[in-house]
């Protein structure tokens, strides 16, 4: 991780934003200074999409050999986002890139940053913090995540 500060913003229905403190910088830090979420939303994906892109995730991090992150409040986040993306584009969008998007709909239809995306195909890298590579500062030592956790840590955002 090489900024302090990394913004994950915003989706017409479902935001995501992710915050580090300002000196967060060495591995040895992670443990008491946790990634701080922050999620604004209209509407919640639903039961069906969150459990389809639970599934992915799991399997997919096992097929990359990629973890997630130590605060699965973050991957649970993420993954409700790319519910949402599925919900009301039919892709799972990568939801992390919102302020970049012009046209949602046309970039779905594209492909690129529909999950898995290009980068992480080609070089694990997840800008989301779903997929961890186990060098990563941020990453943990599970690559499952239950619907219950989910909703748990998502419950009063
Ligand atoms: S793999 Fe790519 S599309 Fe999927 S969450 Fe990570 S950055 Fe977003």
């Amino acid at each position: 991780m090489t900024t302090a500060m990394q913004s994950l913003s915003a989706t017409s229905s479902y935001s995501v934003g992710f915050g580090f403190p300002p000196n967060f910088t060495t591995p040895q830090t992670r443990l008491h200074r946790r990634p701080v979420v922050v999620i604004a939303k209209a509407d919640e994906p639903s039961d069906k999409s969150v459990e389809i892109m639970r599934k992915f995730s799991e399997q997919y991090a096992r097929k990359s050999d990629t973890f997630f992150c130590v605060d699965k409040g973050v991957t649970s986040v993420v993954i409700k986002g790319l519910a949402d993306h599925r919900d009301t584009l039919g892709a799972p969008l990568c939801p992390c890139r919102q302020v970049h998007y012009d046209d949602k709909a046309a970039e779905a239809s594209q492909g690129f940053w529909n999950c898995p995306c290009v980068p992480m195909r080609e070089r694990k890298e997840c800008h989301c913090m779903l997929f961890l590579t186990p060098d990563n500062d941020f990453a943990g030592d599970e690559q499952a995540i239950s619907l219950e956790e989910i909703k748990e840590l998502t419950a009063n955002m």
